[in-house]
């Protein structure tokens, strides 16, 4: 289902989601969203993330890393031999 809704940004440029959209992506506090500014069209376009592996981007067995980046658990274990 895709709708849309407003909101007014806070001082600091925040805006808080409604929870019905936090749930249809499944968001959790951390996600990461990736951004998406058109300034042509006046457009801001939020994209939910999904963790991938630094090194071969793959989405299985993930250990997190400073800065939220990933390694997958074979990337790892190829990195220690
Ligand atoms: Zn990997």
């Amino acid at each position: 289902m895709e709708y849309n809704f407003e909101r007014s940004l806070d001082e600091l440029g925040r805006v808080v989601l409604p929870v019905d959209g936090r749930r249809a992506l499944a968001l959790r506090e951390g996600d990461i969203l990736s951004v998406q500014v058109d300034p042509q069209q006046q457009t801001l376009i939020l994209k939910k993330q999904t963790p991938s592996c630094l090194i071969c981007r793959g989405t299985e067995n993930l250990r997190p890393l400073p800065n939220r980046t990933w390694l997958c658990k074979a990337c790892i274990n190829n990195l220690n031999k």
